[in-house]
């Protein structure tokens, strides 16, 4: 048989929402200069040296103008006390960043497999521990499923796949649309999930080739989106909701809680509000993973606890997220 010849590139103008992620924000300068706070803010270059700035305009845009504690910015800025170094706080806080980095199944929790689809993602969060395994960069080729597939396909207690990364929506559709081509041939999976932040920080990710495979999916849909601050929610992002919703997903939020970001009563709460406005749910409220680099954002687990019930005493119950802390080797998130 005579193998096919590739396909000659095709110079394809890149759609909107990749036009917008080129254009991402990456000097810390133009971020400050943007935002009314030049030469105001110490900038780090180390930390930007080790985990770069990138941020989609749209993002900065819900920023506040000339508010250096903006909740938003500090979530994206590279500081100084980045480079102070922490005890407990090590490169692989939950065991397995390494094998998360790569590309592969991780299968630690009873019938769920995550698929680390890919390791871009649009923004790049201080507080993660993708800060020391940024360099998968470039989106991953359909082939380096290969193996993923292999293994889902094994072992017919995995019932339910969740595409993570990095950012699983940072793949282009066509992308997408392979793997869950593929996925369809296994008989034992019954649900598919997918963890991803775009649908907050670059809403026009969910444009109509999106929710078209979306809708063409045969299983039972969630989409867990991650947004730590209801400042982050904005008309583009509800609309991104409701399209998503249309498509038939359930949405849920995860946040992680983080000093200065969303470490009071009244910010969890909005943003649990907030996100139901916008017909998302909240899933996981995390601890910190102790990722070296972002101890500066560590909430005390008695601090965590004490606002949870606060958030309690104040909330329905559906809009009280489970508080959890992930533990290398544990059968399931571990509740405070
Ligand atoms: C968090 C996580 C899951 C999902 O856990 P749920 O409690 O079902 O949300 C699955 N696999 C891995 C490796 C995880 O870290
Ligand atoms: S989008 Fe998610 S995976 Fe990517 S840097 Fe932010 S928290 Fe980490």
């Amino acid at each position: 048989m005579i193998p096919a010849a590739p396909l000659p590139m095709q110079p394809t103008r890149p759609l909107r929402w990749q036009q917008l992620w080129r254009d991402a924000i990456r000097d810390p300068r133009e971020l400050l200069d943007l935002l009314g706070l030049g030469g105001t803010m110490p900038l780090s270059d180390a930390a930007a040296a080790q985990f770069p700035l990138r941020v989609p305009r749209g993002f900065v845009a819900r920023m506040r103008h000339g508010d250096r504690h903006d909740p938003l910015l500090r979530q994206v800025l590279p500081v100084d006390e980045e480079s102070r170094v922490v005890p407990g706080f090590g490169l692989d806080a939950v065991g397995d960043a390494a094998a998360r980095a790569g590309h592969g199944v991780i299968h630690k929790y009873n019938g769920r497999a995550l698929l680390v689809a890919t390791g871009s993602c649009a923004v790049h969060c201080r507080y993660c521990f993708r800060r020391h395994f940024p360099y998968a960069d470039e989106t991953a080729a359909a082939g380096d499923w290969h193996e993923a597939l292999q293994a889902i396909r094994a072992d017919d207690s995995l019932h339910e796949v969740i595409l993570s990364g990095g950012d699983p929506l940072s793949l282009s559709t066509a992308k997408l649309t392979a793997l869950t081509d593929a996925l369809r041939t296994i008989p034992h999976v019954r649900r598919l999930r997918i963890h991803t932040r775009l649908p907050i920080v670059l809403p026009e990710r969910v444009d109509d080739e999106l929710t078209d495979w979306l809708a063409g999916l045969p299983w039972p849909l969630v989409v867990v989106v991650h947004a730590n601050h209801a400042n982050e929610f904005d008309p583009s992002v509800d609309a991104a909701m409701a399209r998503l919703r249309a498509a038939g997903a359930i949405l849920l939020n995860q946040a992680v809680l983080l000093r200065g970001v969303n470490d009071d009563v009244d910010t969890l709460a909005t943003l649990s509000e907030r996100g139901h406005a916008a017909g998302v749910l909240p899933y996981y409220l995390h601890q910190l993973d102790r990722v070296a680099g972002a101890a500066h954002f560590e909430v005390s687990d008695d601090e965590a606890l004490s606002l949870h019930a606060a958030l309690r005493a104040r909330m329905p119950g559906y809009l009280v997220p489970k508080l959890v802390r992930e533990i290398a080797g544990e059968a399931s998130k571990r509740p405070l």
